[in-house]
């Protein structure tokens, strides 16, 4: 493996840990698509965590402006799934500190645990296992400009791109690996439904 693991590598981990799948999946937005990635599931391996939040740290410090900030840096993940993630990185960079935000309820906002709020002018790289929409991403970064903190970078495991995808501007964005799923908006536009392929309701 190297230090940076490849397209190639991550795949293979992915595949191996059966985080990658082939098939046909019906995601909770109503997307139809013909692969599904479940990364916790390889995550599950202390080794495969290192590995991967490691080499994304490497990334990050290949940013200049970003590897002079290190020793202030927060990692902010937008749920916990990302945490083993944001963990890794911090330990690889020697960020500051990690925290993520939550919902206790669907269609309630993200926000903080108590007590916790960024500061003013805290520099955060934004941390997640993958980004597919975008959108919890995308409301995390205001929750966090909206306290006034300075979000600087993004990075995640894993980019599988949906047909639309949250504006991030120009932002600096790092993935290991991009995959390239094909996507439906329903089952009307599905070639797998079409098919008579049988499809499976994912949670997330
Ligand atoms: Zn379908």
């Amino acid at each position: 493996m190297h230090l940076i693991p490849t397209q190639e590598e991550v795949i293979a981990l992915f595949r191996e840990s059966y985080a990658l799948r082939d098939g046909h999946f019906v995601y909770p937005s109503g997307l139809h698509s013909n692969e599904y990635l479940q990364v916790p599931l390889a995550l599950r391996r202390y080794q495969h965590q290192r590995l991967l939040s490691v080499g994304l740290g490497r990334l990050l410090r290949g940013n200049p402006e970003i590897r002079a900030m290190m020793p202030e840096l927060s990692i902010v993940a937008p749920a916990t799934a990302g945490l083993p993630v944001a963990y890794g990185v911090c330990e690889s960079i020697r960020a500051k500190q990690v925290y993520w935000a939550e919902r206790e309820h669907d269609n309630e906002p993200l926000r903080f645990r108590q007590y916790l709020s960024p500061e003013p002018g805290e520099q955060v790289v934004l941390v997640d296992d993958i980004l597919r929409t975008g959108s919890k991403l995308s409301e995390l970064k205001k929750l966090l400009e909206s306290a006034g903190a300075s979000v600087v970078g993004l990075a995640v495991i894993v980019y599988q791109p949906a047909p639309k995808i949250a504006d991030f501007g120009d932002l600096p964005f790092y993935y290991l690996v991009k995959l390239d799923a094909t996507f439906s908006a329903d089952a009307e536009q599905c070639e797998l439904c079409k098919r008579g392929v049988l499809a499976v309701q994912v949670r997330f």
